[in-house]
């Protein structure tokens, strides 16, 4: 007979989902009640003020979609582009090329800009393209690659987009909670996130800003919005206001809690503390790393704290590494993705995964695996080297 399922602990230090603290599992488990009940409007309520925090916005349309990061994503482009626009994307890793697949969906025609994998977007063609396709209705980018451990300069971007009167959607799924992602400052249109990254919140719900010349643009477009589930137009009875609430599908209640214990727990960090919190342990985990031998691929002024390739070195198996910390260590990195499959690990820092304990027990970790594969690595020396960052 099938039992019940108990998964083993881990320690999440991949691409997402991060750890989640007990108090937001705990969250979870509290009573279901109405989605329509007073007591459930009122969180609804609290969560998109902190929403409003964790995004540094006043914008009114600041919620969490039922869904996860691509539900997220999907919300964006299905809302703002409508058959025969023109969308600029950027694409400099694997999150771009599920833009570009967006926006064809949407009946747009995409405008592309490559850079390569483990590079940022390139300001000056971003610049150059808006330019030449100034009747273009939007601009998506991502703000942090998780396939690659790269940050572009969003605020340049979004700048160049609202100078040229086009709408800036911002892939923040990464960047939430992790790196400052300042929606107001930057004159954002369209910014989706993710809960399992940094925010360390269970996967499926998926935070969302949208600025007032966006809602307008949503609220008059001239098709319906093809998705009838994603359609703010539809979704906004439900999270407009409170007293006047009416169904549209039935709120993930119980993760709804634990997306506002996330968030409760993220104000009371503060979230300039969080975003140094991480910028720290990604320092301690580079000192470790190099004192090893080993080294980030990415260039140091772009490299996100929270998403770090490593790059594996000459003579050893990839995968046996990450099966060796699995099996032994209960430790989870990720494997190299696109252009980067074979050549990196991935490892996260994000939300709950960025503290000492986890810099310290992955380098140890990681010390016993590359020893165990021969590899040529200087021993004893990665944990005292962290520790002069952390102290
Ligand atoms: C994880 C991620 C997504 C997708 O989020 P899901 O929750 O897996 O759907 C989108 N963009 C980026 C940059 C991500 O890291």
């Amino acid at each position: 007979m099938t039992t019940s399922f108990n998964p083993p602990i881990r320690k999440l230090m991949g691409p997402g989902p991060s750890d989640v603290h007990p108090r937001v599992l705990g969250a979870m488990a509290r009573p279901t009640i109405g989605h329509l009940d007073p007591e459930f409007s009122r969180m609804m309520e609290e969560i998109k003020d902190l929403l409003r925090y964790a995004f540094k916005t006043k914008n009114f349309l600041t919620i969490p979609v039922s869904g996860p990061g691509s539900v997220g994503m999907e919300t964006c482009f299905v809302n703002l582009i409508e058959p025969g626009d023109k969308v600029i994307v950027c694409q400099n890793g694997a999150f771009g090329g599920r833009m570009k697949e967006n926006v064809e969906r949407c009946g747009g025609t995409p405008v592309m800009i490559f850079d390569d994998w483990g590079k940022p977007i390139d300001v000056k063609k971003v610049e150059d393209t808006l330019k030449n396709n100034s009747d273009s209705k939007a601009l998506a980018f991502v703000h942090a690659e998780t396939s690659t451990g790269v940050q572009s300069d969003a605020a340049r971007i979004c700048g160049l987009a609202k100078e040229y009167g086009v709408l800036s959607i911002v892939d923040a799924v990464t960047s939430l909670g992790g790196t400052p992602v300042l929606a107001d400052d930057w004159n954002a249109d369209a910014i989706y996130s993710g809960s399992q990254k940094c925010l360390s919140c269970m996967p499926g719900i998926s935070p969302i800003t949208i600025s007032k010349r966006a809602a307008d643009v949503i609220r008059s477009r001239n098709h319906k919005v093809q998705s009838w589930f994603m359609d703010l137009n539809l979704v906004m009875g439900y999270w407009s206001g409170e007293g006047s609430r009416a169904y549209h599908h039935t709120a993930p209640i119980n993760s709804l809690y634990a997306i506002h214990e996330a968030l409760v727990m993220l104000a009371e960090e503060g979230i300039e503390q969080a975003w140094e919190r991480h910028a720290k342990m990604h320092r301690a985990l580079r000192q470790g790393l190099e004192a090893m031998g080993l080294s980030l691929v990415v260039e140091k002024k772009y490299r996100l704290p929270q998403l770090n390739t490593v790059a594996i070195p000459e003579g050893v198996d990839e995968s046996e590494v990450r099966a060796i910390l699995l099996s032994r260590y209960n430790l989870e990195i990720g494997a190299g993705l696109g252009d980067l499959a074979g050549k990196v690990w991935r490892v996260g820092l994000m939300g709950q995964s960025s503290k000492e304990e986890h810099v310290t027990l992955f380098l140890s970790a990681m010390e016993d695996a590359l020893l165990q594969q021969g590899a040529a690595i200087k021993t004893g020396v990665a944990l005292p080297a962290a520790r002069t960052v952390i102290q």
